[in-house]
């Protein structure tokens, strides 16, 4: 099967440190794709992938380099979760959720406005932060989902902190926690109580809860369709004291991030484009007779098979064209035009890594969906992509039609 970069160095302007940690993850492809057949059957969490990880300095991609990280940049983490995607869906999955803890805490967080005194309270616990997880290997999880608005970004997190001495009462639920009773802590997103006012958005926190703290428990089955190595279950938080450091962003840090740095939110796609790589290589690789374990029948030669190829063809390098431009577009405060394409992005990525695993599927036929090959997993895996929030496909639909179509405050009252 194609073991090529997705996306090849040279063509791409990669430079010598990106490729080289994007290398890292591209190595793992053999042991990642061969244990995820097992991971999805039984809906497990894929630890011996953290371990892993951790061992080749991926768990510290985006740490920067004086903290003992990588120094990855957002770039440089996209293309190596697009690797890892192609082998393990719901390991680049996971594998976002841990990263972003370090993204935007750090070169997210160097881009932002702060006060003298919170960028030096935020370097203080960022170090203890990335010293968790370059020392220790600790894996972070990201519940923000509630089941509400919030996730939308349209209401304030329903998940309270209140302020006490020297820490934080947290209280409140998540569904959908990737990574739940796996992860060694919960990058929890939670309103700040404040007294006699409704909870609002921009008094987001962003918090480190340690997974085995008094109060935080796993509840709920996880049987679901697709990227089952997830283990998205639900969390519940009850009275759990945090001490101050347990902050991964000041007060508004994060408020301001969702503002200004917008395609923080694009860092679930490159499971997606793993995915979208991964259905098209396996097609190429049946057609051709080269799947292993299948007899060496080739079906290449039959001109239907060669018009659905050009069409995935065609459709793979729309993907990896606008979302390597995307990822180009990343930083803050993008123009309007770069906002739109970050969302036409999201859609495209999200919805053509299905249609690619759909078009898989019908062109090398019936044999090709039996679950001892990775394509119906590869079909499962890649149908839940357009479900994330905030950009799900719908909302990426809804804001594109009406940036497209309005300029700021132009309203028909
Ligand atoms: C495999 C998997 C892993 C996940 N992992 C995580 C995780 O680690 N952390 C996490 O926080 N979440 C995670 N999620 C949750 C995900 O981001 C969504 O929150 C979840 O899928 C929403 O489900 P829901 O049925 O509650 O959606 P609903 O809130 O009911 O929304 C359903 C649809 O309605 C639309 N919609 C929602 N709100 C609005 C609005 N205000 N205006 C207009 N349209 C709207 C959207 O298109 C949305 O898809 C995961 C989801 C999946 C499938």
């Amino acid at each position: 099967m194609n073991r090529k970069p997705i996306f090849d160095p040279a063509a791409f302007g990669l430079d010598a440190d990106a490729a080289a940690i994007i290398e890292r993850a591209r190595a793992l492809y053999p042991t990642f794709s061969e244990r995820a057949a097992a991971h999805d059957r039984d809906a497990t969490f894929p630890t011996g992938n953290y371990r892993d990880m951790h061992e080749v300095g991926l768990l510290a991609i985006c740490i920067p380099k004086e903290h003992g990280g990588l120094g990855g940049d957002y770039r440089t983490y996209m293309m190596a979760g697009a690797e890892i995607g192609r082998a393990c869906g719901a390991t680049a999955l996971t594998w976002n959720m841990h990263v972003c803890s370090c993204l935007w805490t750090g070169a997210l967080a160097d881009d932002l406005d702060m006060s003298t005194e919170d960028r030096a309270a935020h370097e203080a616990r960022r170090a203890i932060h990335y010293g968790r997880i370059v020392n220790d290997g600790a894996i972070f999880a990201q519940p923000f989902s509630e089941g509400g608005a919030a996730a939308a970004g349209a209401a304030a997190f329903g998940t309270r902190a209140r302020k006490v001495d020297g820490g934080f009462v947290i209280n409140g639920r998540k569904i959908f926690a990737s990574l739940s009773g796996h992860a060694d802590y919960y990058g929890v997103l939670c309103t700040l109580e404040q007294e006699g006012e409704d909870l609002r958005r921009r008094d987001t926190l962003y918090m480190a809860i340690p997974a085995d703290a008094d109060g935080v428990s796993v509840e709920g089955p996880w049987d679901p369709l697709g990227m089952r190595g997830t283990v998205s279950r639900n969390l519940v938080f009850r009275d759990v004291f945090v001490p101050d450091e347990a902050q991964l962003m000041p007060p508004g840090t994060y408020y301001q991030a969702a503002n200004r740095w917008p395609h923080m939110f694009m860092t679930l796609t490159p499971a997606y484009m793993g995915l979208a790589q991964a259905a098209y290589d396996f097609t190429i690789a049946y057609l051709r007779g080269e799947v292993a374990g299948m007899p060496p029948v080739r079906r290449r030669m039959y001109p239907t098979k060669q018009i659905a190829v050009a069409e995935m063809t065609i459709r793979l390098e729309q993907t990896r064209a606008l979302w390597a431009q995307a990822l180009n577009d990343a930083g803050p405060d993008p123009s309007k035009e770069q906002v739109m394409r970050a969302w036409a992005t999201q859609y495209t990525v999200m919805e053509n890594a299905n249609d690619l695993a759909r078009l898989a599927i019908r062109t090398c036929g019936g044999q090709s969906m039996l679950k001892n090959l990775p394509l119906e997993r590869i079909y499962r895996d890649s149908r839940c992509g357009s479900l994330m929030l905030p950009w799900t496909a719908e909302l990426c639909l809804d804001r594109l039609g009406k940036a497209a179509l309005y300029e700021a405050g132009e309203t028909d009252e």
